[in-house]
């Protein structure tokens, strides 16, 4: 922890009013549900508390407008520890257990809106994603908070001689038009991912001020970028979908990861769910195993008898799209493309067999790259957890201080586990605040 010895923070805290009793910098999904459960705890104990939530944007919550295409996959059922990166796997248990997806969906009931399940356990919020960001807003100013937007945060300092001392001295919110005082502090100001949408690296500066071990950020849920002539098949395949499982080999830095989800060719590579999910993992210069055909034994389909007189291409599009089909019998080693797809399956060599399993279940690309922070639905890395309390949300070393969502080194699967994330480590503190 870095010594602080601000003049400035001192004298707040003999001379300063504050700006409220709680200030909630970010106004994103974690920072709103921060400010509703505190604001609702306060008024159930019959205790007058200010809450401000400060943001740069003028309008709050803009990925969570954003979120699953408009749609936003608000949660998911299975919201449990597994579906989270952190370089600590186990700090988000404690608030996954009290804050579970059931509760949520209470919320959502009480706020007038609903959801419904698609494919494993994701939710999507029936009235879109702009209504739940706008309810969550409505209900947080019935409650009495106040929003300061259009106010970026570009500093913070912790009341003078905080180690160890008490709470009640008053943290100096810097931003762009002037300070900000308050006895508690939420750090709810998300994480690089997406900056078209709001994402920044505040938190990786002031973790830097404060003297908090910042995990550095990474792009995760991003689409991947390939190069020469692997990019320009994806170009020839843009807009077409197939469900596919994408691997990285045990040697890879994650030691292995394999998803089967829907794979989209782009014109710059690979994207869709798959390939997204892959991303988080995924590290420069590693090789990718794509298997066209999830679930199927293409060994024993290639040689099953009473299909001897089917043709090798016919069989390839039973399974996948013809165009796909197509350009995979191109890949064939020289030699073979030009007669293996119009061969019979009788006729078909072993060698031959086996080729056509290599480019359908075992194709290897390698990246160029992600498409990086520009497009990444998440960052993985952030506040480095061992420095909160896994109940609170609390810095253990700088009383008054909370981290909640994304500013924290957590990163969510695709799914509705990151808007999740969000919402159980914001109630996690606003029950704590
Ligand atoms: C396009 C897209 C789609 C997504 N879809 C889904 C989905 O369907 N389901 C899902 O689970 N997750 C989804 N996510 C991820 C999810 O939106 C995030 O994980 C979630 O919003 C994180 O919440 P947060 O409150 O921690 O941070 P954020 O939502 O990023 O909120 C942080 C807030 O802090 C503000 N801020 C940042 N810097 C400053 C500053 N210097 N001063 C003042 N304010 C600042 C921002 O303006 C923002 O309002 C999606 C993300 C993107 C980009």
């Amino acid at each position: 922890m870095t010594e602080h010895s601000s003049p400035i923070a001192q004298s707040a805290a003999q001379t300063i009013t504050p700006d409220a009793d709680i200030l909630i910098l970010g106004a994103g999904p974690a920072g709103l549900i921060c400010a509703l459960t505190a604001a609702r705890r306060a008024k159930a104990a019959k205790l007058r508390r200010e809450i401000l939530l400060v943001d740069q944007d003028r309008t709050p919550a803009r990925k969570l407008k954003a979120s699953g295409g408009g749609r936003s996959n608000c949660t998911n059922l299975n919201a449990a520890p597994a579906h989270y990166l952190s370089k600590n796997p186990r700090f988000t248990a404690q608030a996954l257990k009290r804050y579970t997806p059931a509760q949520f969906l209470a919320l959502l009931q009480e706020l007038g809106l609903s959801a419904s399940e698609e494919d494993q356990g994701k939710m999507f919020c029936d009235q879109g994603a702009q209504a739940l960001a706008e309810a969550l807003e409505k209900a947080c100013r019935k409650a009495g908070c106040r929003f300061l937007c259009g106010r970026p945060v570009t500093g913070l300092i912790p009341p003078a001689g905080h180690e160890g001392a008490e709470p009640g001295g008053l943290y100096q919110v810097e931003t762009e038009h002037g300070p900000l005082y308050a006895p508690r502090v939420v750090l709810a100001l998300g994480s690089p991912a997406w900056p078209a949408l709001g994402g920044t690296d505040i938190v990786a500066r002031l973790a830097g001020n404060l003297g908090l071990t910042h995990v550095p950020a990474r792009p995760a849920l991003t689409p991947l970028v390939l190069s020469g002539a692997e990019a320009a098949l994806c170009r020839e395949l843009t807009g077409l979908s197939i469900n596919a499982t994408l691997s990285l080999g045990p040697d890879s830095a994650c030691g292995g990861a394999s998803f089967t989800d829907g794979l989209l060719f782009t014109h710059q590579g690979l994207s869709g769910p798959a390939a997204l999910r892959l991303s988080s993992y995924w590290r420069r210069g590693e090789e990718i195993t794509i298997n066209l055909a999830p679930g199927v034994d293409m060994a024993a389909l290639l040689r099953q008898s009473g299909r001897g007189k089917a043709l090798a291409r016919t069989i390839l599009s039973e399974f996948m799209p013809r165009r796909l089909a197509e350009a995979r019998l191109k890949a064939l080693p020289q030699g073979m493309a030009a007669n293996v797809p119009d061969k019979r399956l009788a006729e078909l060599s072993r060698a031959e067999m086996d080729a056509l399993t290599q480019v359908v279940c075992h194709w290897r690309v390698t990246p160029k790259a992600t498409a990086g922070m520009a497009r990444a639905e998440a960052a993985s890395g952030g506040l480095d957890t061992d420095a909160f309390s896994a109940k609170t949300m609390q810095c253990k070393a700088l009383p008054g201080l909370f981290a909640v969502g994304e500013a924290l080194d957590v990163a969510g699967d695709l799914g509705g586990f990151n808007l999740h994330w969000a919402w159980a480590s914001g109630f996690a503190a606003g029950q704590a605040l």
